[in-house]
């Protein structure tokens, strides 16, 4: 895939860029592990200024910062200028709790006694280079989740953006720059995902960050695992949207249309499969088809823009060989379920639709459809509707709507992902922990967890004198 920025609203390419050459990469990751030895033994204090100054520029620039996403990837101006502001607060967060999350954890004495210590404590030491391999649908997001919180910790960071956004790369290398990171301690690496490989087995890299498909996850981690070097995986995801028949039904259509279609419906945690009891299904399908249907799908630049256009032909072309399947086999398209016809056809865009009669045949069944494409089942239990959750190779999160706790308690005891999101839609946030099971992937980023995953936890023991 070339490195290049092409408008997804038109299919216009409006810069292409080189590959780094073999003597610029090497001096990248020379100037990337020289920064980490200084970099490492700065104090907390120190850190955070310079996340509270990358919030700043962030906040500063949101406006142009939106721009440049909207034009490589085509989500809508506003969401744009939502996930600008959203960096700039996930910033902050760490900035301000980053040291806590990682301070010196000290077990009480009695407990380690035996072991022949007059003390002992567990001190998070950085990992060193850290390698973080991105996507495009959340070209900020992405970024940043990883990055505030390698950086309070002291490793440094490497970043190989996917080649359809190299502006959003270089910007936030920018962004850091600006924010007086010492040099070396964020740089963007613009290469193809074939030069990966030798980066990962580079002796100055320490680990490897990848949020992506589950294809790219699967050769990251196995060249990180030939070389022994610590890897968070976030994955592909096709989370399940319950519900139940004690639902606020108004509250639930309103929000699952939210759900599928932010971002153009290319969000790892959209709710993608529908899964609905037979008491309340032919409302909500009914008034779900409705309102997806009446979405506003144009240029994204505009602000009222629901729905741009899909950000790569590539995407748009799968996601319609996804839905073709489906019908070919017997699913219905209670809207949408057809490419648009010119003139928004000039671009890469795709119809919300919402597709009911889903079979364990069809392939939307069990792949990901990352775009505005619904999925509707019917259920007559919430044993049937656990188990259709759970019938998928993805763990990424899950929404159920139901006000009764006991079905809320048997929902968190058996649906298989990394989260459960009650009368509301998966969202991620600095606080809470972000990562899935199964082919989703593995690891944590965000909050505490998210911080130590790539710390080194240290066990000081002090013998008696
Ligand atoms: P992708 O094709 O896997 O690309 C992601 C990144 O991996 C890009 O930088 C890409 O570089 C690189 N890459 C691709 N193949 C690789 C390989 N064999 N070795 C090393 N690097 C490789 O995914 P995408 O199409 O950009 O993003 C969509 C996917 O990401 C969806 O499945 C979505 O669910 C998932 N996602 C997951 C999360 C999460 O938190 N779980 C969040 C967002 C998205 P190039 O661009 O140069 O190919």
């Amino acid at each position: 895939m070339p490195i290049a920025t092409v408008n997804p609203a038109t299919g216009e390419t409006l810069e292409t860029f080189e590959a780094l050459s073999p003597h610029e990469l090497e001096l990248r990751l020379a100037r990337a592990y020289a920064a980490f030895r200084e970099y490492r033994t700065t104090a907390f204090e120190f850190r955070s200024q310079l996340l509270r100054r990358a919030a700043q520029v962030l906040d500063a620039d949101r406006d142009r910062l939106a721009r440049t996403m909207t034009t490589e990837m085509g989500k809508p101006l506003p969401q744009a200028a939502a996930e600008t502001a959203k960096c700039a607060r996930a910033l902050r967060w760490y900035a301000d709790h980053g040291a806590a999350l990682i301070a010196d954890e000290r077990p009480a004495e009695e407990d380690v006694a035996d072991s022949g210590a007059t003390a002992a404590y567990v001190r998070y030491r950085p990992l060193g280079v850290v390698l973080a391999v991105m996507p495009w649908n959340f070209p900020l997001w992405q970024v940043v989740r990883f990055a505030a919180p390698a950086l309070m910790a002291g490793n440094v960071g490497l970043l190989k953006h996917a080649s359809n956004v190299p502006r959003t790369a270089l910007a936030l290398e920018e962004v850091f720059r600006r924010a007086g990171a010492p040099e070396g301690c964020f740089q963007a690496l613009l290469i193809g995902s074939g030069a990966v490989a030798s980066v990962i087995r580079d002796r100055r890299v320490a680990a490897v960050t990848l949020t992506g498909s589950e294809p790219a996850g699967r050769s990251v981690a196995a060249v990180a695992g030939d070389e022994l070097k610590k890897t968070v995986l976030e994955l592909g995801g096709s989370d399940p949207f319950v519900v139940l028949p004690s639902a606020d039904l108004d509250a639930a259509v309103r929000t699952a249309v939210r759900a599928r279609v932010q971002n153009n419906g290319q969000s790892c945690i959209a709710a993608k499969r529908f899964i609905v009891h037979s008491d309340v299904y032919p409302r909500f399908t009914g008034e779900f088809a409705k309102a997806m249907g009446a979405l506003r799908m144009g240029d994204p630049m505009e602000p009222d823009t629901d729905i741009g256009p899909l950000a790569t032909r590539q995407g748009r072309d799968e996601l319609s060989a996804l839905v073709s399947d489906a019908l070919a086999l017997g699913a219905v398209a209670e809207c949408g379920g057809d490419r648009p016809e010119e003139p928004l056809g000039r671009g890469w865009y795709y119809p919300p639709t919402v597709l009911t009669g889903i079979t364990s045949a069809m392939r939307i069944h069990r792949e990901e459809a990352f775009g505005p494409v619904a999925t509707v089942y019917r259920v007559d239990s919430l044993e049937e509707a656990v188990a259709l959750a759970n019938d998928t190779p993805f763990g990424l999160s899950s929404n159920v709507w139901t006000t009764d706790p006991a079905e809320q308690e048997r929902c968190v005891r058996d649906i298989e992902a990394g989260g459960v999101f009650f009368n509301g839609m998966t969202a991620s946030h600095p606080a809470l922990p972000f990562g899935g099971v199964k082919r989703s992937g593995y690891g944590r980023e965000l909050a505490g967890h998210g911080i130590r995953e790539f710390c080194n936890a240290t066990t000081v023991w002090l013998g008696p004198v």
